[in-house]
């Protein structure tokens, strides 16, 4: 198991991200903030979904107002996210923001990012410091677009600290996983502040998903990351459960049960995609998406008995097909065998036992 790197803990709302707290999901709404009604619906499904922080835009002063409406329905920390004019991070702290994301690149000037910091700070409302590859790919030539984005944000973070502003959560987000990961990595060695991880811009589900889970994945295998928001073209309830898929991969955090199958070969002598289809959707009815496990419970299925228990030794649980008929395992011991009509019955009877105990 990989050791998470020491950071300094901030308090978003009713959530804390830092060293010695679980590496929060965050998710942005995709609709207009001022929709009051649609914006707290939605936060509450995402909410019900796991997502622990969400962000919404602010794009006018109307949408700042907005913030103190939409707070009083839902109960997760809401995020103002604001770009260029740092009169709307004022109002939105006014207004009940429990953290406020802006990119000091594009805010009009340091005596405006001042006039943001000195709000947050009288009221203890953190800021995420965040840089995007976009914003700074004009601000220097030559260098790296990692190297860039670091630079930028150690500027920034001296000037907060000029300022004794700490309370400051960093990201340093590229479209390209190869920077992203490369910023995360130099940052996370320069200061303690807790990272939140993303790949900007990563692109709709099976890219951004690949792209997200290599970036992020990789960043949390090293121990780097407090918060993570998975950002794909499509609805935010996928940007969830890819985030959950990514925090089990990588060991971080696990929620329900992970079905580990194998891709079947010729040996196989059941449909597998079947089996693993089904299995999974009555894994699903047993613990529905979201349900947080203190560990990673396995259950196998694998399309033969000769490398089944054999290749899932390490599963809690699992199947080992034969032609019609399948091995049911236990942590690579062989308990039972059954015909392929019974095998999931039996298999998911056997499951609700172990997870009850
Ligand atoms: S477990 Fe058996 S069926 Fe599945 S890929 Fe391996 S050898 Fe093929």
């Amino acid at each position: 198991m990989f050791k998470r790197r020491e950071t300094r803990v901030v308090k978003i709302g009713n959530v804390f991200v830092g060293s010695g707290h679980p590496v929060s999901i965050q998710s942005m709404l995709k609709t207009d903030t001022l929709d009051v009604a649609s914006a707290v619906s939605k936060i509450n499904r995402l909410a019900d979904s796991g997502c622990e922080i969400v962000r919404v835009a602010v794009k006018d002063a109307a949408a700042a107002e907005a913030i103190s409406s939409i707070k009083s329905g839902i109960g997760i920390p809401l995020v103002a996210d604001i770009h260029f004019d740092h009169k709307l991070a004022v109002l939105a702290a006014r207004s009940g923001a429990d953290k406020i994301r802006i990119n000091p690149g594009n805010i009009n000037g340091p005596d405006d990012v001042a006039r943001v910091i000195d709000e947050c700070g009288s009221r203890g409302i953190p800021i995420r410091i965040g840089v995007n590859s976009g914003s700074i790919a004009q601000d220097a030539a030559g260098a790296s677009v990692a190297d860039m984005m670091v630079d930028s944000t150690l500027r920034y973070l001296e000037f907060f600290r000029k300022k004794k502003f700490n309370d400051i959560v960093i990201s340093l987000k590229a479209s390209e996983v190869t920077d992203t990961v490369e910023a995360y990595r130099n940052i996370s060695v320069q200061c303690d502040y807790p990272l939140h991880l993303g790949v900007t811009a990563a692109g709709s589900m099976s890219t951004g998903m690949v792209k997200s889970a290599m970036g992020i994945g990789a960043l949390l295998i090293d121990g780097i990351g407090d918060t993570i928001r998975v950002s794909l073209t499509g609805g935010p309830g996928d940007e969830i459960e890819a985030a959950k898929k990514i925090l089990s991969a990588s060991g971080t955090r696990f929620f329900g049960p992970e079905v580990i199958s194998c891709p079947a070969c010729g040996r196989c002598g059941v449909d597998l995609a079947y089996f693993a289809g089904r299995i999974e959707e009555e894994l699903e009815k047993v613990c529905p998406a979201g349900t947080a496990f203190s560990r990673r419970f396995t259950v196998a299925v694998m399309g033969c008995e000769v490398n089944g228990p054999g290749e899932a030794g390490n599963a809690d649980v699992g199947i080992a097909f034969g032609k019609n008929k399948g091995a049911i395992f236990r942590r690579g011991e062989i308990v039972r065998t059954v015909s392929a009509g019974e095998a999931t019955d039996v298999l998911m009877d056997m499951i609700r036992k172990d997870l009850a105990r």
